[in-house]
């Protein structure tokens, strides 16, 4: 009887040491489920990179180093130019291949800590750490030069399609100040780009300092 039973319990316990094992995996799966859902709302679908989401999320937090560790904190916004005409001329399917160019054209210059993101539309906008206005500018601007001298051509008919141009306003976090004030600020440099002729970056460290034009 002593044996049976014990033949009985090394059975369930094998058997149960089974569901343990098939548990652990449904955990796991459902883990990498979890990941890639989390993954997929930050995400903008089109371009591959971070999503107004993932930004807004971002800005609140990089707002909150920069004023609890003294860090330097810059934000530029691009917006591309006359992009209206673009998809009017070429169709909404290229001006899609053209907005997936300057997402990866951003997210291959950006420093890995940075945050470039599809704010929406033709928008994007990237969180610079660890520069100064000066050298978030120019960085802005050496993106700005990358997109324009980008030759876009049509895959399927090799047809020339020219070249698109980007406009992009560039400010430097002023401690204390809010979120709201400081995106507001980048987002009125990017207004005086456009203002003032497109195609080109446009600077200020604070609200109180003149306007620079790189
Ligand atoms: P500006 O130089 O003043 O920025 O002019 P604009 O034509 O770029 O600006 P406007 O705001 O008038 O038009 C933005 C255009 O961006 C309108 C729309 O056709 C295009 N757009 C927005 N989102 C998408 C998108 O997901 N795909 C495509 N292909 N086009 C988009
Ligand atoms: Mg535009
Ligand atoms: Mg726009």
């Amino acid at each position: 009887r002593i044996l049976a039973a014990t033949r009985e319990i090394e059975s369930k316990n094998t058997e149960l040491e089974q569901q343990l094992h098939e548990s652990r995996e449904q955990i796991e799966g459902l883990h990498d489920s979890l990941e890639a859902i989390r993954f997929e709302s930050l995400t903008d679908q089109l371009t591959g990179i971070a999503n107004r989401k993932h930004f807004d999320r971002r800005l609140h937090e990089a707002v909150e180093i920069a004023n609890a560790e003294a860090r330097r904190l810059c934000l530029a916004f691009c917006d591309i130019d006359h992009f209206k005409k673009f998809n009017d001329t070429w169709g909404h399917p290229t001006g899609d291949q053209v907005l997936r160019l300057v997402g990866a054209t951003l997210k291959g210059m950006a420093n890995a800590h940075d945050l470039p993101a599809r704010f929406g539309g033709e928008e994007f906008a990237i969180i610079i750490f660890d520069q100064d206005i000066e050298r978030a500018a120019e960085w802005a601007d050496r993106v700005r030069t990358a997109v324009m001298e980008k030759e876009l051509v049509r895959k399927s008919t090799g047809d020339s399609l020219g070249r698109v141009t980007m406009s992009a306003g560039v400010t430097s976090y002023v401690p204390g100040e809010t979120v709201e004030s400081f995106l507001e600020r980048a987002d009125q440099l990017l207004y005086d780009a456009k203002r003032t002729g497109r195609n080109r970056v446009v600077s200020v460290a604070s609200a109180k300092t003149p306007a620079k034009v790189a």
